[in-house]
């Protein structure tokens, strides 16, 4: 029998999925304490949660006979992954069970900002009958901007559409061909399109590169009364700058259903003298009995097949691969998703092509190993391939998705093996887009320690952990000392540094490994001051 906990309300539909399966043992306990969670944990199989549930180290340490954690939802915050795949324990979310709640709530709370609904309801039941208080603006004839063109921005633009609306995408990551299905105008840049915006509505996941995009700058940038709409990551909209916009009048309007801080506490957002303009909802985007139903069915239906050893879907780590491999290997298949994320990272546009070589003799037998990995690929490719999507689709990006979504975005990926020299195994991946290529070679040094010792064919020591910034320079004197007084000024503490040369070349390749989180204001300093070709800033989390 497999024992089952259920630790959250969870819709019934999930339950009656596990509840009807004669292996199962299904016991719901719903609002315990941690003494009583890390008893409960104890003999269960399989986990169902949502975000209130905190299974860190102790609670997964206490369940030692745990095999899936099931999430009912999206975000997996409330759980330690690497911990999970050293247990070897599956997460499972449900990231597709949502996706029209929350487009049509977006329209929910676009139509009550321009047809202030909110305010008429309060005014009415206040006993007045303001009638032209409410003149609001319609959508048909407006210009609609949708910022993220992926599941939900995608059905928010055709929505749109018959709403009569003309729909232009900020999307970097989605190829032309997907915006020309939809019927969208792709914009090459965020704040050319938001210029031509009546109504902003943002669906991109949070990544280091969309925390703040909607910045004082980019608000400036907006048509004059333009509507923003946030029905995302409260993290993507500076909401102070966005405040002083609604002040100023630069914004006609604001929607939020998110909040850089939820419960909210002391946000600028909730300000009386806003209250006619702005409406606010309590990130209840994913709420519908539909959409609660959709997500347990995924969650407990695959709980129920990962158990059982059959195909399941939305695996968010990777333990079921990394337990057949030898321990060599395991630490190969976390340097490739590290290699994958920093390439990614230095790219500068949409992926288009990616190639990994799997060289030495680790790798003699790849492709027998990893026998029941449902893809084509191996598990070094998909690793790869995870680390490339997260940094733009959020680190909830699955192992299992990621070959999929790389599919459905025009993504080739290529695999090869050979034999290596300079070292005794490596991994060199190529990562082609529309601007660049970049090509990088890692290896696992004797000690079992990442390295990265190539970066587009200059031969570097580079430790790929933390806030890393990448960057070419001339290779004259001068500029490693001015990039390092910059940083010193700034308050960065440089931990590492490693510089390589290329014969001839007259450049120069750096990494620098820092201890603090580097933003594209630091970034572009560095770059004038130190008149370096490029920098861009790599953060590598902890191996999932
Ligand atoms: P998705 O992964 O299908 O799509 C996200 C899109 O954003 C992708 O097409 C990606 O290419 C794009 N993107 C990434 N970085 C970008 C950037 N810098 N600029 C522009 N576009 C970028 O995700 P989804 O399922 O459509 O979800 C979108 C967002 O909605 C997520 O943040 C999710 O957490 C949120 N969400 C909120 C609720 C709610 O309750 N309010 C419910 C569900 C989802």
């Amino acid at each position: 029998m497999w024992e089952i906990l259920v630790t959250e309300a969870v819709h019934e539909a999930g339950l009656k999925i596990l509840s009807s399966d004669p292996e199962v043992n299904l016991t719901q306990r719903l609002g315990m304490s941690r003494k009583e969670l890390l008893e409960a944990v104890k003999n269960v199989h399989a986990m169902v949660t949502r975000s209130g549930t905190p299974l860190d180290r102790e609670v997964l340490a206490a369940g030692e006979n745990l095999k899936v954690v099931a999430r009912a939802g999206v975000g997996v915050d409330n759980i330690d992954l690497p911990e999970a795949s050293r247990r070897g324990i599956v997460v499972i979310n449900a990231p597709t069970g949502n996706t029209l709640a929350a487009t049509e709530h977006t329209f929910a709370v676009m139509l009550s900002v321009c047809r202030k609904l909110p305010q008429a309801y309060q005014s009415l039941i206040d006993g007045r009958w303001e009638r032209k208080r409410f003149t609001g603006i319609q959508l048909s004839g407006k210009t609609l901007l949708v910022v993220g063109l992926g599941r939900i921005g995608g059905r928010v633009a055709s929505r749109a559409k018959a709403f009569g609306m003309t729909v232009y995408a900020y999307d970097p990551y989605v190829s032309s061909r997907r915006a020309e299905d939809l019927g969208v105008r792709l914009m090459p840049d965020l704040a050319g399109a938001l210029v031509l915006a009546d109504v902003v509505t943002l669906h991109t996941p949070m990544t280091e590169e969309t925390t703040l995009m909607i910045d004082e700058k980019m608000l400036r940038a907006c048509k004059k009364g333009a509507i923003l709409i946030n029905c995302a990551r409260g993290r993507l909209v500076d909401e102070k700058a966005c405040v002083e916009a609604l002040r100023e009048g630069r914004l006609a309007g604001a929607g939020f259903d998110v909040f850089s801080s939820e419960p909210p506490e002391d946000n600028p957002l909730f300000a009386e003298d806003l209250r006619e303009r702005v409406v606010l909802t309590p990130h209840i985007g994913a709420n519908t009995r539909e959409a609660q139903s959709a997500v347990s069915e995924i969650a407990a239906s695959n709980l129920l097949a990962a158990l059982k050893g059959e195909p399941y879907e939305h695996a968010v780590n990777l333990p079921f691969m990394e337990h057949r491999l030898s321990p060599p290997k395991r630490l190969f298949l976390s340097l490739s998703r590290k290699v994958g994320a920093f390439a990614a990272s230095i790219l500068d546009g949409a992926p288009e092509r990616m190639t990994l070589r799997m060289k030495g003799d680790l790798f003699e037998d790849e492709g027998i190993l990893c026998f029941e990995n449902p893809y084509r690929y191996s598990a070094f490719t998909v690793a790869a391939l995870k680390g490339v999507l997260e940094v733009h689709h959020g680190p909830e990006t699955s192992y299992m998705a990621a070959p999929l979504l790389a599919k459905e975005r025009g993504f080739r990926v290529e695999e090869g093996k050979g034999s290596s020299s300079t070292y005794r195994n490596v991994i060199e991946l190529e990562l082609a887009g529309e601007r660049k290529t970049i090509q990088v070679i890692a290896t696992v040094t004797e000690e079992g320690r990442h390295r990265i010792v190539n970066v587009g064919g200059y031969w570097i020591d580079c430790v790929p952990e933390g806030n890393l910034i990448v960057f070419q320079n001339h290779d004259r004197p001068g500029v490693i000392g001015k990039v390092g007084s910059l940083l010193g000024e700034l308050n960065i503490n440089i931990a590492n540094f490693a510089l390589g040369r290329k014969n001839g070349s007259g450049l120069a390749l750096g990494v620098l490994q820092v201890d603090s989180e580097v933003d594209c204001v630091v970034l572009e300093r560095l770059r004038s001051v130190a008149d370096l070709l490029w920098a861009e800033s790599v953060r590598l989390e902890e191996g999932l």
